[in-house]
């Protein structure tokens, strides 16, 4: 399928390209080829995009529109995601090494659902009132927040996207989108679906460009309201420090280090089969990856045997071929930085069970191929259990008692997400309450929903993606509204 991918910018409704002349070449990561060059913003770019977006909030019709009426572009917008299913799926598998079976299975349909979910919100949005004082009534109502620069990874590109556009265009705001430099092109093709279905201009701008550049700019833009930003955790303090100049509110999604935590009477069937999904999937680059197996002593080493044996069944190869479970790393430098945690791992003697090199493959050499790889050992204070990875690695810990479960999987800076599986629903709950972690999966219920909201604890965030009320929540802000219904003022005392 030949695909004609936008790359220019798309700023007040035109396709353009960056005041400076400058672009970026993009490269397939499982063949080192090159797919097409796009253009890269510079802070003129990003001032002629906050600019529309500026001039959309404060005279356009968008944040005045009937709410159901921004609903309908939102289900429209899904529409054409849906019309474009198989040029945004092959997309992403293109520009990043994702499996083809991953995103037709998962990031295109997801996308189209988070879409949909959020055109039904974009109505729903209430305030509050406090009707029983005996001379005013009060009531707090929710305007949309302005202009919003929402900054996203290249893990799941057209995911991310629509992760930070649908639930503030529905609470009608106008934003600037910045994907990353690395994966820019279904972000790209949004805009041309925004176009297609007559989105007025201004209400969603995309740029391309460097975070250090294009980005840093953003963020500190005095006519932005709100950052909403998804990334690493040393991004996440950079923008936090940038936006505090012009007191904007922040959102961050920030970094995981998931435990998944195994009692003794879990199903080992269905636990082997989740562990092995939650840590390889996506070649592991998943801000909720399952990267911490703490596991009870009794079950480790019949757990670790079937999971080896497992992991090296998975087929790894080129990511456009449907039957492949694996494709590769998204960009050569991350590849790099995944051999030298794995490399750490060793030299801290952590025990390697499987993978921990690239495939011997000769077909594979051009791409960023790596095996699936699983450190068994692993002691809590080893660099592979405490920092993100963000690749195809699992570290596997013991446990004896639940208290210690508990107390490794605390162990960490993040709290992003945790998993436990075990067939007591009373030590469950137990476990859940002590957890800290923004979101629990239990006994493998971990799928993603677009109404469950993602809020990481500790250094894994501040906010929410998604949830209804949270969107609500980052999206609006609140205006009380004190309103006397009394004719008679108190005079001032003598
Ligand atoms: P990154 O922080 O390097 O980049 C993310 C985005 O920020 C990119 O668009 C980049 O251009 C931009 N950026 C970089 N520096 C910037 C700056 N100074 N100012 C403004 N923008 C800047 O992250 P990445 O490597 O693209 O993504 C991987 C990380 O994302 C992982 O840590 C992963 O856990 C996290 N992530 C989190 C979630 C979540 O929901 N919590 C989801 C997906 C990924």
């Amino acid at each position: 399928m030949k695909i004609n991918w936008p790359t220019k910018m798309y700023i007040d409704g035109n396709w353009v390209a960056s005041a400076g002349g400058k672009t970026l070449p993009l490269v397939n990561p499982a063949t080192g080829e090159k797919l097409t060059e796009v253009t890269l913003a510079d802070a003129r770019d990003v001032d002629a995009a906050v600019t529309a977006a500026r001039k959309a909030f404060d005279d356009g019709p968008w944040p005045r529109m009937e709410p159901l009426e921004r609903g309908r572009y939102l289900w429209k917008m899904a529409e054409g995601v849906r019309k474009r299913f198989d040029e945004m799926s092959i997309t992403d598998t293109l520009n990043m090494g994702k499996p083809i079976r991953d995103t037709k299975g998962w990031d295109t349909p997801v996308s189209i659902q988070l879409l949909e979910s959020y055109a039904g919100l974009a109505d729903k949005i209430a305030g509050k009132c406090w009707g029983s004082f005996a001379e005013s009534v009060q009531m707090q109502l929710r305007d949309p927040v302005g202009v919003v620069a929402s900054i996203a990874p290249w893990n799941y590109p057209l995911t991310n996207a629509v992760i930070k556009i649908a639930p503030a265009l529905a609470c009608g705001n106008c934003l600037v989108f910045k994907p990353s430099e690395l994966a820019p092109l279904t972000a790209l093709m949004l805009g041309e679906i925004a176009e297609e279905i007559g989105l007025p201009p201004g209400v969603l701008n995309i740029i391309n460009g460097f975070g250090h550049d294009a980005g840093a700019t953003l963020v500190a833009h005095p006519g932005v309201n709100k950052v909403s930003f998804t990334g690493r955790l040393q991004t996440g303090v950079a923008i936090m420090k940038a936006a505090a100049d012009g007191i904007k509110s922040v959102t961050l999604e920030l970094g995981g280090k998931t435990p998944n935590v195994i009692f003794p009477d879990a199903p080992m069937e269905n636990v082997v089969n989740d562990a092995l999904t939650s840590i390889f999937v996506n070649m592991g680059q998943v801000c909720v990856a399952a990267s911490r197996l703490i596991v009870h002593e009794s079950v480790h080493d019949e757990l670790v045997e079937r999971l080896v044996a497992k992991a090296g069944t998975l087929r790894i190869g080129d990511p456009m071929d449907e039957r492949n479970h694996l494709g590769c790393v998204a960009v050569a430098s991350h590849l790099q930085t995944i051999e030298q945690y794995v490399a750490k791992a060793k030299a801290e003697k952590a025990r390697l069970c499987i993978g921990g090199k690239r495939p011997d493959d000769p077909a594979l050499a051009r791409g960023t191929f790596y095996l699936p790889t699983i450190f068994d050992q692993v002691t809590p204070n080893m660099t592979i259990s405490r920092e993100e990875v963000f690749g195809p690695v699992l570290a596997v810990l013991k446990f004896r008692t639940d208290e210690e479960a508990v107390r490794l999987a605390n162990d960490n800076e993040f709290g992003l997400m945790a998993c436990l599986w075990t067939s007591d629903a009373i030590r469950a709950m137990q476990v859940v309450r002590q957890l800290r972690a923004g979101k629990v999966a239990v006994n493998g219920g971990g799928a993603f929903r677009p109404s469950t909201p993602m809020c990481g604890r500790k250094h894994s965030g501040i906010g929410a993606d998604l949830g209804f009320d949270e969107a609500i929540h980052e999206y609006t802000a609140g205006k009380s509204v004190l309103w006397s219904v009394s004719r008679e003022k108190s005079p001032w005392p003598e």
